[in-house]
């Protein structure tokens, strides 16, 4: 997979895509980050990217000519994708989504955000981490990243342990424990210690049930209406 990132701050992004997943991603081959600086697509000698809004008001907004020529300049963009809090939220479907693509491209806005003509031309989808507003895309694209690289195949060591992660089968998760058995006057479930696999996965199922419930039971009401 190849993921193109559109912003005028690469190098946000480069220390945490050599670490961890996405950095062992890149090294096993699975993932090909290309950073790629707006700013050596502006084309005044101030490499300038934003000017002011059309209709007045406060902040900045980014130009779309940089944008159309870091694009333009990509073979095979594959999905654009721009980052942005009017996008459609992002969740575990939509990594898996983007983790069947073979090449993903992500804009990351600054100030008030990208001129929509950028959006109209170039992006087949705007997504949004959360309902807040951040700074700029690229904390955003990196949480993408994130979630789609781990996605791939062979990306993490262990398959089973992904298997049993929040929403891969539409619920959150059971809690997790480790030694030692007995911390701070707590104990860890007595069941998990059995080794009685039939019971330890109705366990997980009961905890991974409540959790829900409790906490989103929109995740519920999504699986029954599919
Ligand atoms: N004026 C925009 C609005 O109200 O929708 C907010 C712009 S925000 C300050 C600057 C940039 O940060 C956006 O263009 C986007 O790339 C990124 N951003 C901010 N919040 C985000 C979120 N929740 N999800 C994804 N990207 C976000």
């Amino acid at each position: 997979m190849r993921i193109n990132v559109i912003t005028i701050f690469p190098e946000y992004l480069e220390g945490p895509l050599g670490l961890s997943i996405p950095g062992r991603a890149r090294e096993a081959g699975l993932v090909n980050y290309r950073l790629i600086d707006l700013r050596e697509y502006a084309t005044d000698r101030h490499r300038t990217t934003d000017d002011e809004p059309f209709g007045g008001g406060g902040g900045m907004v980014m130009k779309p000519e940089p944008f159309d020529a870091a694009l333009g300049a990509l073979e095979g963009p594959g999905r654009v994708v721009s980052l942005s809090p009017r996008g459609c939220p992002f969740d575990h479907r939509t990594a898996v989504r983007f983790a069947l693509e073979s090449d993903l491209t992500l804009l990351c806005g600054r100030y008030k955000g990208i001129d929509e003509r950028v959006t109209e031309k170039w992006v087949d989808e705007e997504v949004s981490i959360g309902d807040y507003v951040l700074s700029g895309g690229e904390p955003a694209a990196l949480v993408v990243i994130d979630a789609v690289v781990r996605l791939l195949p062979g990306a993490l060591g262990d398959h089973d342990s992904a298997a049993s992660d929040s929403f891969y089968e539409g619920l959150l998760s059971a809690p997790s424990y480790t030694r030692p058995a007995e911390h701070d006057g707590r104990s860890a479930p007595g069941v998990l210690r059995s080794g009685d696999h039939s019971r330890i996965e109705a366990w997980r199922a009961w905890r991974a049930d409540r959790a829900t419930r409790h906490r989103r039971p929109d995740l519920l009401d999504l699986d029954a209406a599919d």
